[in-house]
């Protein structure tokens, strides 16, 4: 496996090209309609969804790794903080690290087992992390003990936003936002919407599909302790065109008088970031630099509402989730619950692989990373592992780029209206601080959508990375 850790739009599109022919006239077509008006939001693509492997496969549990690695930083925000340390037993759904601040989440054990160690690990950019390493033992009960109930009904806003700190739950849908962060509305501001994001662009990812087809009453429940915590009034729940079946489940499963709609967009990548969100269902532009709370709205992933809905009650942890394995190079595709902490390899192994796997995706291709190891495991943001074969990924190891005929194909394609070419150019020469001050780098959340477009088969988004990560460490100026 090639041992690359990049944003892999750029060759998704390639190999897509080579496929099918999508690409810079299709980004064309959905810049033309979204320009005639009506719902939805400006600029944006349309990738093959490549969803069809998984869609309908309904969610399995994943056998259990003979070692766990489970990173301390799994959110954005500061790391957790161990409770226990090497030697301690732990029962399955212990408290293993408590959160360390607000801008942090609690770990539970995903096993009954044994804490081998505390010691650095690799994440998704290669960098070594500390984890716990957790055998389970075979002999355990995995059994849950049962808890006392918690009720939205009797609890506080702030109780629930507490609770849903201590259960560790944070932005399922990739982001990994520590949700109790996101519902908690700043003094000065108010939400009138609870939006909630099923819209799941990426290609390949079906896993909230098949969570709202399959949790929809969690999605329900959930919902009820959202709409408490951040005083909205309404929920909505915004599905895209391709997955109707999950609407028309989610629609039947809203409680009598509850002020809940589903509301079906048309595809659109990317419409699951949460300003296109915003747009497409309310018409709301969310500032440049803003938030969607800036508008009145608070918007959680649907998945990340299935498991408030699921865990609360309970006053259970978040310590497995549901992960899409797919992409051609797997042989048994399907969307598997999976434990926290269990790695890239033993997955792979379980499913087993064609020979000629050239690269594994953590994420969907447009927004996700190519793995630099197969040591690194399942997070709370894990949403997909899709592997790559080496007839698809020749497009990006023999990827020659070309300069820039300045086509505007990719300020067509920009979501935010952003000048991804004079980015491009800019960051070639090092200009990080030009690229911040006049082209509004910051702005730009690395949907992908330039690169995809490229003819030229520049990186742009890529570069962004390394201008950005350049800026936030003082090495703006080159
Ligand atoms: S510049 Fe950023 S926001 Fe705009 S298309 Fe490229 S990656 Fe997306
Ligand atoms: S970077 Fe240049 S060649 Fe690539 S899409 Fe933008 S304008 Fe066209």
């Amino acid at each position: 496996m090639s041992q690359l850790s990049w944003p892999i739009s750029t060759f998704f599109r390639g190999a897509e090209l080579e496929e099918t022919g999508h690409g810079f006239v299709e980004s064309l077509v959905a810049w033309a309609k979204s320009s005639l008006g009506g719902k939805g939001f400006a600029h944006g693509i349309h990738p093959p969804e490549n969803k069809d492997d998984t869609r309908d496969l309904a969610i399995e549990p994943f056998p259990l790794p003979e070692l766990l690695t489970i990173p301390l930083a799994q959110h954005i925000g500061k790391p957790s903080k161990p409770v226990v340390g090497k030697g301690d037993k732990v029962t399955r759904g212990q408290l293993i690290a408590e959160p360390d601040g607000f801008m942090s989440v609690a770990i539970h054990a995903p096993v009954s087992g044994v804490i081998r160690k505390i010691a650095p690990a690799p994440n998704i950019k290669g960098k070594m992390e500390p984890a716990f390493f957790l055998q389970p033992d075979e002999d355990a009960s995995q059994e849950m003990p049962a808890q006392e109930r918690f009720d939205y009904q009797t609890a506080t806003p702030a109780e629930i936003i507490a609770a849903i700190q201590q259960a560790g739950i944070v932005g399922l849908g990739g982001a990994a936002f520590p949700t109790h962060a996101k519902i908690k509305v700043p003094e000065g501001k108010s939400a009138d919407t609870l939006l909630i994001n099923g819209a799941e662009c990426e290609p390949y990812l079906t896993t909230d599909h098949r969570v709202m087809l399959e949790h929809a009453d969690d999605v329900m429940t959930g919902i009820e302790y959202l709409l408490k915590a951040c005083g909205a009034k309404q929920a909505i729940i915004a599905v895209e065109a391709n997955k109707e079946d999950a609407a028309e489940t989610l629609r039947a499963a809203i409680r009598p008088g509850r002020p809940v709609t589903v509301e079906v967009l048309p595809v659109k990548y990317p419409q699951g970031a949460e300003k296109m969100l915003a747009k497409s269902v309310l018409g709301r532009e969310v500032p440049a630099g803003g938030l969607p709370i800036d508008v009145g709205i608070v918007c959680v992933n649907v998945g990340t509402t299935a498991n408030v809905g699921r865990l609360l009650p309970h006053r259970l942890g978040l310590y497995e989730r549901v992960v899409t394995v797919g992409g051609p190079g797997v042989k048994r595709k399907g969307n598997f619950r999976i434990a926290i902490g269990t790695t890239l390899r033993f997955i792979l192994e379980t499913v087993g692989t064609e020979e000629d796997i050239s690269t594994v995706v953590m994420g969907g291709p447009m927004m996700g990373n190519a793995a630099s190891s197969l040591d690194i495991p399942i997070t709370k943001g894990s949403t997909g592992v899709i592997a790559m074969t080496q007839q698809q990924t020749g497009v990006m190891i023999d990827r020659k780029e070309y300069p820039c005929i300045t086509c505007g194909a990719c300020v067509d394609a920009c979501p935010m209206f952003l000048n991804p070419s004079q980015l491009g150019l800019l960051s070639k020469n090092g200009r990080f601080d030009t690229m911040a001050s006049d082209y509004h780098l910051m702005a730009c959340f690395e949907c992908g959508c330039c690169s995809y477009v490229c003819p030229s088969k520049i990186p742009l988004v890529e570069r962004f990375r390394v201008a950005k990560a350049a800026i936030r460490s003082g090495g703006g100026k080159r």
